[in-house]
């Protein structure tokens, strides 16, 4: 089974201004981005580190509360996630599950029998090409959210890292990931 991992913030929506989940809202492309992967038939999950908990910002149950206004914005438009990972921790917890580390994903493998090598990451971020690379599945660097000072970063300090496709936005992504599934 073929899984996509797509990041939350700055890849599938944003913050107004503030961080809380509440606040979160999708971006347009992404609902439709999310039920062309549904009409493929390859699992979609939420992959993110949320370590504003681990540093008191909020509630892991105002996080689930976000994900279920998530989940009922996307079911108006019978777009489904089939699951969600994420990361409680701060960066200082030395933690297990924090993107870059491969846990959520090895746990997801095993939670829907997935094919590592045949899944993609899609994130604003290196840690989540990373997390791809980890596993050997492919990483999307997106160009909303952090992605272009990530890849200034990349370019900056002269991290040698390969980013398997670069796209302008996640529904971007998804067009290249349904493509590269049929090749
Ligand atoms: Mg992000
Ligand atoms: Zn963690």
């Amino acid at each position: 089974m073929i899984g996509v991992f797509l990041d939350r913030d700055g890849t599938i929506g944003g913050h107004g201004g503030g961080i809380h989940p509440a606040d979160f809202t999708l971006y347009d492309f992404s609902v439709k981005a999310i039920k062309l992967l549904n009409d493929w038939e390859v699992k979609v999950f939420l992959f993110t580190n949320q370590s504003w908990i681990g540093m008191g910002k909020f509630t892991e149950n105002d996080l689930i509360e976000g994900f279920n206004t998530i989940n009922q914005s996307l079911a108006k438009e019978k777009a489904t996630l089939d699951g969600i990972y994420y990361c409680p921790h701060k960066s200082t917890d030395n933690c297990e599950c924090r993107k870059p580390n491969p846990t959520l994903l090895i746990r997801a493998k095993k939670e829907y029998n997935l094919d590592l090598n045949k899944c993609y990451v899609v994130g604003d971020r290196l840690a989540d090409i990373y997390s791809a690379k980890n596993v050997g599945a492919k990483g999307i660097l997106v160009e909303t959210g952090r992605g272009v000072k990530s890849l200034q970063e990349m370019h900056s300090k002269g991290i040698d890292l390969k980013i398997d496709f670069l796209a302008k936005d996640v529904l971007t992504a998804t067009h290249w990931i349904l493509k590269d599934i049929d090749s």
